[in-house]
């Protein structure tokens, strides 16, 4: 087994996504302990700007970059990277909590008889390399902490915003071109398009700010002053299944048990009344602003700051304030 932790350094449409630099912030921050190699993996088609961002966050960067991977799919990336795991033993193995990280890494677990702790809110490591997970249980009422007894590499899935970005790294990675050993005829899915669906610019589980209305919002064209209050903010629009299953939202931005769980910093919510299936969406962000009408809304129970009122006057007064209060920064 070599000392290295590797970060799987997911890219969509050439960029690399944020938890990814979080990540290998992170491993810098666990090699200072145990004297790792820090290095990323990068896999893709046309990855030369990806490759670029990634350079001065990491020791090593693993690149495979081929047409044949121009689109995820979960064989193509477990038939690459399983034999490279296998040939380099890398102590660690992280990657981000996004749908890609939830579909890839189980399979990779899998495949590699590992142990792999999903969907984490904290990693800390000790000196002999030991890595400790620590992942929501319950919707965010208690925090397992687990470690691996056997399992090499150690493997797991982090939420967005778990970690700071440490810009100031400034690694030269040293880049390693994998030449891919696959026939593609041999893959047994292949992507023949892909659909942008509509909603939230950035990902409701990378947004450092997420604003949701429910059903309070009373019709789709109202998420507009949704929107404009996010464009403030530079936020990202979250939603409940209510909404949702009315057809005024894409389920993309559902936050919930059947939709995705937040890490957001700060999570304001109008017009949603915390129904339990909601609130497990929300267990790991750290502030909770709520805006109701009914003052026993269960909502109220789990938030930090709490406004009864209507979002109707709320959210544009709370958007003009806070365009006022930006231009005078
Ligand atoms: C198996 C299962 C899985 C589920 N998964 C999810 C999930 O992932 N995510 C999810 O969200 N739900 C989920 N649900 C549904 C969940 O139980 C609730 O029905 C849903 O969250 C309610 O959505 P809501 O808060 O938008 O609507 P409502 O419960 O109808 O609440 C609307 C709120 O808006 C308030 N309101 C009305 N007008 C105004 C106004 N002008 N200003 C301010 N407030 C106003 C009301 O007082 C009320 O509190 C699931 C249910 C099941 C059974």
């Amino acid at each position: 087994m070599s000392n290295e932790i590797w970060v799987f350094a997911e890219q969509q449409e050439g960029k690399v996504r944020r938890v990814a630099f979080e990540l290998l912030s992170a491993a810098a921050d666990f090699s200072k302990k145990t004297g790792s190699t820090v290095a990323g993996i990068l896999l893709g088609s046309g990855l030369q700007e990806a490759l670029k961002s990634l350079t001065s966050y990491a020791d090593k960067i693993y690149l495979l970059d081929d047409p044949g991977l121009a689109a995820y799919t979960s064989d193509a990336y477990l038939i690459h990277m399983a034999p490279l795991i296998k040939e380099h033993q890398p102590s660690i193995l992280l990657g981000g909590a996004t749908s890609t990280g939830k579909d890839l890494f189980p399979r990779l677990a899998m495949h590699l008889q590992t142990g792999y702790a999903p969907d984490c809110t904290g990693l800390t490591i000790e000196e002999n390399g030991k890595l400790i997970a620590k992942r929501p249980l319950y919707g965010g009422k208690v925090f397992a902490e687990m470690i691996y007894l056997e399992a090499k590499p150690q493997m797991a899935t982090v939420r967005n915003n778990t970690f700071l970005v440490n810009q100031n790294l400034n690694k030269s990675a040293q880049v390693i071109p994998i030449s891919s050993p696959i026939d593609p005829s041999s893959l047994k899915k292949k992507v023949i398009g892909l659909e942008k669906a509509a909603g939230a610019k950035l990902d409701i589980t990378e947004a450092e700010i997420v604003v949701a209305a429910g059903r309070g919002i009373k019709a789709p064209e109202n998420f507009k002053i949704m929107e404009e209050l996010a464009d403030v903010l530079n936020a990202s629009v979250g939603t409940t299944r209510a909404t949702v299953d009315e057809g005024w939202r894409d389920v993309k931005d559902q936050i919930g048990k059947s939709g995705k769980n937040i890490s957001a910093k700060l999570y304001m919510a109008f017009g949603v009344s915390g129904a339990i299936h909601h609130i497990l969406g929300i267990g790991t962000c750290k502030t909770v602003v709520a805006v109701d009408t009914d003052p026993n809304a269960l909502i109220f129970n789990y938030a930090d700051y709490g406004i009864v009122g209507d979002l109707f006057q709320i959210v544009p007064a709370l958007t003009e304030e806070l365009k006022k209060a930006m231009a005078e920064k």
